[in-house]
Protein backbone atom coordinates (compact mmCIF):
# COMPACT_ATOMS: atom_id res chain seq x y z
CA UNK A 1 0.00 0.00 0.00
CA UNK A 2 1.58 3.24 -1.16
CA UNK A 3 2.05 5.43 1.92
CA UNK A 4 0.13 8.22 0.84
CA UNK A 5 -3.12 6.32 1.01
CA UNK A 6 -1.91 4.22 4.36
CA UNK A 7 -3.90 5.75 5.97
CA UNK A 8 -6.39 8.12 4.38
CA UNK A 9 -9.96 7.69 4.53
CA UNK A 10 -11.01 7.77 0.82
CA UNK A 11 -14.47 7.84 1.06
CA UNK A 12 -14.32 10.96 4.23
CA UNK A 13 -11.42 12.60 1.91
CA UNK A 14 -13.31 12.52 -0.81
CA UNK A 15 -17.16 14.44 0.69
CA UNK A 16 -14.69 16.84 2.12
CA UNK A 17 -13.86 18.07 -1.39
CA UNK A 18 -16.99 17.46 -2.99
CA UNK A 19 -18.96 18.22 -0.26
CA UNK A 20 -19.32 22.03 -0.92
CA UNK A 21 -20.33 21.29 -4.78
CA UNK A 22 -22.87 19.02 -3.66
CA UNK A 23 -24.27 21.85 -1.20
CA UNK A 24 -24.02 24.58 -3.62
CA UNK A 25 -25.58 22.53 -6.58
CA UNK A 26 -28.50 20.74 -4.79
CA UNK A 27 -31.39 21.15 -2.17
CA UNK A 28 -31.11 19.52 1.04
CA UNK A 29 -33.31 17.12 0.77
CA UNK A 30 -31.21 15.57 -1.79
CA UNK A 31 -27.65 16.51 -0.73
CA UNK A 32 -26.95 13.73 1.42
CA UNK A 33 -27.63 10.34 -1.14
CA UNK A 34 -25.24 12.38 -3.88
CA UNK A 35 -22.71 12.97 -1.18
CA UNK A 36 -22.87 9.10 -0.22
CA UNK A 37 -22.90 8.51 -4.25
CA UNK A 38 -19.67 10.45 -4.82
CA UNK A 39 -18.00 9.75 -1.41
CA UNK A 40 -17.85 6.24 -2.81
CA UNK A 41 -16.94 6.76 -6.11
CA UNK A 42 -12.91 7.42 -6.23
CA UNK A 43 -10.90 4.95 -6.53
CA UNK A 44 -7.12 5.67 -6.20
CA UNK A 45 -4.72 3.21 -8.35
CA UNK A 46 -3.12 1.25 -6.31
CA UNK A 47 -0.98 -2.61 -5.74
CA UNK A 48 -3.77 -3.38 -3.37
CA UNK A 49 -6.76 -2.72 -6.27
CA UNK A 50 -5.00 -2.42 -9.59
CA UNK A 51 -5.16 -6.16 -11.02
CA UNK A 52 -9.18 -5.94 -9.53
CA UNK A 53 -9.68 -2.76 -11.42
CA UNK A 54 -8.19 -3.63 -14.50
CA UNK A 55 -9.65 -7.19 -14.45
CA UNK A 56 -13.16 -5.94 -14.14
CA UNK A 57 -13.05 -2.60 -16.75
CA UNK A 58 -15.07 -3.54 -19.63
CA UNK A 59 -13.67 -1.60 -21.89
CA UNK A 60 -10.03 -2.32 -23.59
CA UNK A 61 -9.48 1.57 -24.42
CA UNK A 62 -10.00 2.36 -20.41
CA UNK A 63 -8.16 -0.31 -19.22
CA UNK A 64 -4.75 0.90 -21.82
CA UNK A 65 -5.48 4.06 -19.93
CA UNK A 66 -5.72 2.88 -16.54
CA UNK A 67 -2.98 0.45 -17.08
CA UNK A 68 -0.21 3.76 -18.02
CA UNK A 69 -1.85 6.14 -15.44
CA UNK A 70 -0.88 3.27 -12.74
CA UNK A 71 2.64 2.15 -14.26
CA UNK A 72 3.56 6.39 -14.44
CA UNK A 73 2.44 7.00 -10.77
CA UNK A 74 5.02 4.14 -9.85
CA UNK A 75 7.71 5.48 -12.17
CA UNK A 76 7.65 2.13 -14.29
CA UNK A 77 7.59 1.78 -18.14
CA UNK A 78 4.75 2.30 -20.04
CA UNK A 79 3.09 0.43 -22.10
CA UNK A 80 3.69 2.53 -25.29
CA UNK A 81 6.20 5.88 -25.74
CA UNK A 82 2.77 7.68 -26.69
CA UNK A 83 0.49 6.65 -23.71
CA UNK A 84 -2.08 9.09 -22.70
CA UNK A 85 -0.65 11.64 -19.22
CA UNK A 86 -4.39 11.30 -17.30
CA UNK A 87 -4.28 11.82 -13.42
CA UNK A 88 -8.04 10.39 -13.71
CA UNK A 89 -10.57 8.85 -15.32
CA UNK A 90 -14.30 9.37 -14.58
CA UNK A 91 -16.83 6.24 -16.01
CA UNK A 92 -20.46 6.55 -14.78
CA UNK A 93 -20.26 7.27 -10.92
CA UNK A 94 -16.33 5.59 -10.63
CA UNK A 95 -13.67 8.07 -10.60
CA UNK A 96 -10.34 6.08 -11.01
CA UNK A 97 -6.99 8.77 -9.48
CA UNK A 98 -3.72 7.93 -9.72
CA UNK A 99 -2.10 8.64 -6.31
CA UNK A 100 -0.32 11.61 -8.02
CA UNK A 101 -3.24 13.26 -6.77
CA UNK A 102 -1.64 12.49 -3.61
CA UNK A 103 1.52 14.26 -4.29
CA UNK A 104 0.41 17.11 -5.47
CA UNK A 105 1.20 18.96 -9.13
CA UNK A 106 2.37 21.89 -10.94
CA UNK A 107 -1.30 23.68 -10.39
CA UNK A 108 -3.21 24.62 -7.49
CA UNK A 109 -6.28 25.44 -9.35
CA UNK A 110 -6.64 21.80 -10.63
CA UNK A 111 -8.77 19.46 -8.63
CA UNK A 112 -9.41 16.24 -10.91
CA UNK A 113 -11.99 14.63 -8.14
CA UNK A 114 -14.35 17.40 -8.03
CA UNK A 115 -13.62 17.73 -11.79
CA UNK A 116 -14.64 14.24 -12.33
CA UNK A 117 -17.34 14.51 -9.88
CA UNK A 118 -18.93 17.43 -11.39
CA UNK A 119 -19.37 15.04 -14.58
CA UNK A 120 -20.82 12.58 -12.98
CA UNK A 121 -23.84 15.12 -12.97
CA UNK A 122 -24.53 14.87 -16.58
CA UNK A 123 -23.40 11.47 -17.11
CA UNK A 124 -25.77 9.76 -15.02
CA UNK A 125 -29.83 9.88 -14.78
CA UNK A 126 -31.10 11.24 -11.24
CA UNK A 127 -32.06 7.53 -9.93
CA UNK A 128 -28.67 6.17 -10.74
CA UNK A 129 -27.60 8.42 -7.62
CA UNK A 130 -30.62 7.91 -5.73
CA UNK A 131 -32.70 10.52 -6.48
CA UNK A 132 -36.17 11.40 -7.55
CA UNK A 133 -36.68 11.31 -11.36
CA UNK A 134 -39.63 12.43 -13.17
CA UNK A 135 -40.27 12.56 -16.81
CA UNK A 136 -39.44 16.21 -17.01
CA UNK A 137 -36.34 16.09 -14.69
CA UNK A 138 -34.08 13.21 -15.46
CA UNK A 139 -30.50 14.11 -14.63
CA UNK A 140 -28.79 16.03 -11.49
CA UNK A 141 -28.20 19.21 -13.80
CA UNK A 142 -29.36 20.52 -16.83
CA UNK A 143 -26.28 21.56 -18.88
CA UNK A 144 -25.42 22.74 -22.43
CA UNK A 145 -23.51 19.91 -24.28
CA UNK A 146 -20.86 22.03 -25.66
CA UNK A 147 -20.28 23.47 -21.84
CA UNK A 148 -19.96 19.93 -20.14
CA UNK A 149 -15.63 20.57 -20.40
CA UNK A 150 -15.67 24.21 -18.88
CA UNK A 151 -18.26 23.91 -16.16
CA UNK A 152 -16.05 20.77 -14.79
CA UNK A 153 -13.09 22.89 -15.16
CA UNK A 154 -15.13 25.81 -13.68
CA UNK A 155 -16.17 23.50 -10.63
CA UNK A 156 -12.49 22.26 -9.94
CA UNK A 157 -10.94 25.35 -9.53
CA UNK A 158 -14.04 27.21 -8.04
CA UNK A 159 -13.52 24.66 -5.62
CA UNK A 160 -9.92 25.39 -5.05
CA UNK A 161 -9.91 29.43 -4.85
CA UNK A 162 -12.67 28.59 -2.05
CA UNK A 163 -10.03 25.84 -0.40
CA UNK A 164 -7.26 28.61 -0.84
CA UNK A 165 -8.67 32.14 -0.62
CA UNK A 166 -10.26 33.29 2.96
CA UNK A 167 -11.67 36.41 1.94
CA UNK A 168 -13.38 37.86 -0.53
CA UNK A 169 -10.15 40.09 -1.74
CA UNK A 170 -7.68 37.09 -1.38
CA UNK A 171 -10.57 34.53 -3.48
CA UNK A 172 -10.29 37.84 -6.33
CA UNK A 173 -6.37 37.26 -6.54
CA UNK A 174 -6.75 34.08 -7.01
CA UNK A 175 -8.43 34.50 -9.67
CA UNK A 176 -6.17 36.78 -11.01
CA UNK A 177 -3.29 34.60 -10.55
CA UNK A 178 -5.55 31.54 -12.51
CA UNK A 179 -6.53 33.96 -14.97
CA UNK A 180 -2.71 34.60 -15.91
CA UNK A 181 -1.47 31.69 -15.58
CA UNK A 182 -2.49 28.81 -17.63
CA UNK A 183 -5.72 27.64 -18.68
CA UNK A 184 -7.54 24.32 -19.14
CA UNK A 185 -5.17 22.15 -21.67
CA UNK A 186 -8.61 21.33 -23.43
CA UNK A 187 -9.55 23.03 -26.71
CA UNK A 188 -13.61 22.22 -25.80
CA UNK A 189 -12.83 25.31 -23.03
CA UNK A 190 -12.60 28.87 -24.32
CA UNK A 191 -10.08 30.43 -22.00
CA UNK A 192 -12.04 33.84 -21.45
CA UNK A 193 -15.45 32.52 -20.83
CA UNK A 194 -14.00 29.69 -18.35
CA UNK A 195 -12.42 32.81 -16.31
CA UNK A 196 -15.53 35.54 -17.03
CA UNK A 197 -17.87 32.22 -15.12
CA UNK A 198 -15.14 32.51 -12.60
CA UNK A 199 -15.66 36.23 -11.90
CA UNK A 200 -18.93 35.97 -12.08
CA UNK A 201 -19.45 33.42 -9.23
CA UNK A 202 -16.75 34.84 -6.93
CA UNK A 203 -19.51 37.96 -7.34
CA UNK A 204 -22.18 35.73 -6.37
CA UNK A 205 -23.64 34.25 -3.51
CA UNK A 206 -23.96 30.99 -4.44
CA UNK A 207 -21.10 30.90 -6.94
CA UNK A 208 -21.78 27.65 -7.91
CA UNK A 209 -25.15 28.30 -9.08
CA UNK A 210 -23.46 30.86 -11.30
CA UNK A 211 -21.73 28.18 -12.72
CA UNK A 212 -24.60 26.11 -12.93
CA UNK A 213 -26.57 28.90 -14.77
CA UNK A 214 -23.50 30.14 -17.04
CA UNK A 215 -23.48 26.46 -18.54
CA UNK A 216 -26.79 25.35 -18.32
CA UNK A 217 -28.73 25.29 -21.85
CA UNK A 218 -30.13 28.40 -22.45
CA UNK A 219 -33.65 26.72 -22.52
CA UNK A 220 -33.22 26.21 -19.07
CA UNK A 221 -31.32 29.05 -17.81
CA UNK A 222 -34.47 31.02 -16.88
CA UNK A 223 -36.14 28.45 -15.03
CA UNK A 224 -33.25 27.01 -13.34
CA UNK A 225 -32.68 30.48 -11.66
CA UNK A 226 -35.49 30.82 -10.48
CA UNK A 227 -37.26 27.32 -9.43
CA UNK A 228 -33.61 25.72 -8.01
CA UNK A 229 -32.83 27.86 -5.17
CA UNK A 230 -29.91 26.82 -2.87
CA UNK A 231 -30.80 25.24 -0.01
CA UNK A 232 -30.05 27.28 3.67
CA UNK A 233 -26.58 25.38 4.09
CA UNK A 234 -25.89 25.53 0.07
CA UNK A 235 -24.25 29.24 0.36
CA UNK A 236 -20.20 29.01 0.15
CA UNK A 237 -20.20 32.30 1.05
CA UNK A 238 -17.09 34.09 0.58
CA UNK A 239 -15.31 33.34 4.15
CA UNK A 240 -18.21 31.03 5.37
CA UNK A 241 -16.83 27.27 6.45
CA UNK A 242 -18.75 25.42 3.73
CA UNK A 243 -16.24 25.95 1.54
CA UNK A 244 -13.43 27.68 3.64
CA UNK A 245 -9.73 27.08 3.06
CA UNK A 246 -9.64 24.23 5.06
CA UNK A 247 -12.63 22.44 4.81
CA UNK A 248 -11.02 20.13 2.87
CA UNK A 249 -8.69 19.19 5.85
CA UNK A 250 -11.34 19.27 8.29
CA UNK A 251 -11.93 15.92 9.57
CA UNK A 252 -9.50 13.44 7.72
CA UNK A 253 -8.01 10.29 9.08
CA UNK A 254 -4.93 11.43 7.13
CA UNK A 255 -3.24 15.51 6.17
CA UNK A 256 -4.72 16.59 2.91
CA UNK A 257 -2.27 17.19 0.57
CA UNK A 258 -2.14 19.74 -2.26
CA UNK A 259 -4.16 18.62 -5.36
CA UNK A 260 -2.21 17.66 -7.99
CA UNK A 261 -1.94 19.07 -11.50
CA UNK A 262 -4.30 19.25 -14.22
CA UNK A 263 -3.53 16.32 -17.03
CA UNK A 264 -3.07 17.17 -20.59
CA UNK A 265 -5.63 14.22 -21.32
CA UNK A 266 -8.38 13.20 -19.49
CA UNK A 267 -11.02 10.46 -19.01
CA UNK A 268 -13.88 12.21 -20.40
CA UNK A 269 -11.64 11.77 -23.95
CA UNK A 270 -13.12 8.23 -23.21
CA UNK A 271 -16.53 9.01 -22.11
CA UNK A 272 -18.04 12.36 -24.33
CA UNK A 273 -15.11 12.73 -27.10
CA UNK A 274 -15.52 8.70 -28.58
CA UNK A 275 -18.51 7.81 -27.79
CA UNK A 276 -20.61 10.88 -27.76
CA UNK A 277 -22.16 12.73 -31.09
CA UNK A 278 -20.20 14.70 -33.10
CA UNK A 279 -22.75 17.76 -33.25
CA UNK A 280 -21.95 19.05 -30.02
CA UNK A 281 -25.57 20.54 -29.94
CA UNK A 282 -27.51 16.97 -28.86
CA UNK A 283 -30.06 17.00 -26.25
CA UNK A 284 -28.93 16.45 -22.96
CA UNK A 285 -30.78 13.47 -22.48
CA UNK A 286 -29.27 12.02 -25.59
CA UNK A 287 -25.83 13.15 -25.18
CA UNK A 288 -25.94 11.61 -21.56
CA UNK A 289 -27.11 8.11 -22.64
CA UNK A 290 -24.25 8.33 -25.54
CA UNK A 291 -21.99 8.92 -22.94
CA UNK A 292 -22.60 5.65 -20.65
CA UNK A 293 -22.04 3.51 -23.37
ZN1 LIG B 1 -13.62 16.85 -18.05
Amino acid sequence: MPAELAHLDVAAFTGEKVGPMVRGFFPRREQEAVLTVLSQSVVFLSPANIQTVLREERWLSTTWDLANRYLGSFGAELLAVDAPCILGLGEETKCYVSIEYLRGGDSRFADVIVHEAAHVFHNCKRRTIGLPETRRREWPLELAYAKRETFAHACEAYSRILELGRTPTERRCLLDELATGSMPPDDRVDPADYVEILRDALSARNGWKRILARCAPSRFTRTTRRSDQPSASAESAPGSSAGGPSSASRNLAAPVPAPAASCSMRSELLAEDILAPTVPTVAPASAAAASRR
